[in-house]
Parts: structure tokens; sequence; C-alpha cells
């Protein structure tokens, strides 16, 4: 497996991260790990994408859009506006050229793990899911009970996740990026396409 070095790579995330997301990144990583023994997906990768997944975050946002200009990333207007959007694609591509990962799974899951995409890969879901649950989070709605589901069924667990976070960010509490809808609507079509018995949500 192409992931490299776990404890190294910790020890570098400790230096990199600030003491409070360096917390949150273990909450991610271990959690990550249990998903994907439930869902047997591959342990060590999932360790992998949930220690890197927030490896941008702590750069300040000016530095971000920067280093994204540099790095040839586009940047779209809304991650103009709410630059911490960019800590997903510049993690990605950090995890490639600055951490050694070519393992191109665990870059998809670090690129789609803020705002989550249409048909995502088992690990990006469970990346995706990681960082909304891991014991660390406290302030989001529902957590007990999307935590639960979380271990029964990955699709309903993304779709609970983007439903309560587009609730949350459409009372004007941040910047929606439209790939959020997209893999919103995604998944609820999984699940109520037929007969509308979802939400009040307008997507
Ligand atoms: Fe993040
Ligand atoms: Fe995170």
């Amino acid at each position: 497996m192409a992931s490299g070095n776990l404890p190294k790579l910790q020890r570098k995330m400790k230096k990199e991260l600030d003491a409070e997301r360096y917390q949150h990144t273990l909450g991610v990583m271990y959690t990550a790990a249990s998903l994907a023994m439930c869902y047997g997906e591959d342990v060590e990768k999932a360790e992998m994408a949930g220690l890197l997944h927030d490896c941008a975050k702590c750069i300040p946002n000016d530095r971000k859009i920067r280093m994204c200009r540099d790095y040839g990333l586009e940047i779209s207007k809304v991650e103009l506006n709410a630059p911490y959007l960019l800590h997903s694609k510049l993690g990605a591509h950090l995890a490639r050229v600055k951490y050694g990962i070519t393992d191109e799974d665990i870059l998809g899951a670090i690129m789609w793990h803020t705002t989550g995409r249409p048909n995502m890969t088992t690990l990006e879901k469970i990346i995706f899911i990681a960082d909304y649950i891991e014991p660390g989070r406290t302030k989001a709605q529902n957590l007990p009970e999307v935590r639960k589901l979380a271990f029964h069924d990955l699709n309903l667990t993304v779709c609970r996740i983007l439903e309560d976070t587009l609730h949350y960010l459409d009372s004007g509490k941040g910047e929606i990026d439209p790939m959020s809808r997209s893999a919103f609507r995604y998944y609820h079509n999984l699940f109520f396409e037929t007969e509308d018995k979802g939400s009040s949500l307008t997507v």
C-alpha cells in the first residue's frame, strides 16, 4: 500500500496543526478506522486519510489563496468568499506533493471531506462522516442519532449529514458550496426518489 508512514506523518501533523485541530484529527483518524472495520474498507488507508484530511486547515486564509494560485488550483467564487473551504483541495494537493500520498482514494477522501460529492467512494464517505461524528465534536444537531446510524448505513448517514449541514448553513451561518447541494440531491434521490417523504429543504 502506497500510504507512507503513519507514525512519521502523525508527528508532522502534530507540528503542522494547532492543538485543537490535532486533537480533532486524531478523533477523525480513529473514527475512520472504526468505520473502515465496520464496512470492510482498508483500515490503514482510512487512518491515513483521517490523519491528513485537515493538513491545510491551519494555514492562514490569505496564504491558502496564494498557495492555491501558485499550485494552479482553481478557486471558485464561493471559495474566495469563504477561503476555509480551500483547505480540502489544498490539503489533497499537499498530501500528494508534501506528504507523498499517491493513493487516489486517500487523496479523494481529503479533497471531498468538507462538501461531499455525488457518488462518493466508500473511503470518501467514511472520512466525510468521521469528520462530522468524531468524539470531539459536540455542536452538530442530532449527533447521537447520526453516530449510531454511521455504523448501519453509510449512504443514509451521508444524506443525513448533508441535510443537517445545509439546514445549518441555509440559516445564514456560512457559505454553501454548490457541490454540497449536488451531493445532497444525489444521496436524497437514492432514498426518496419515487416517494418524496424527505425533507422540506429546497435544493
Ligand atoms: Fe476539514
Ligand atoms: Fe476536519
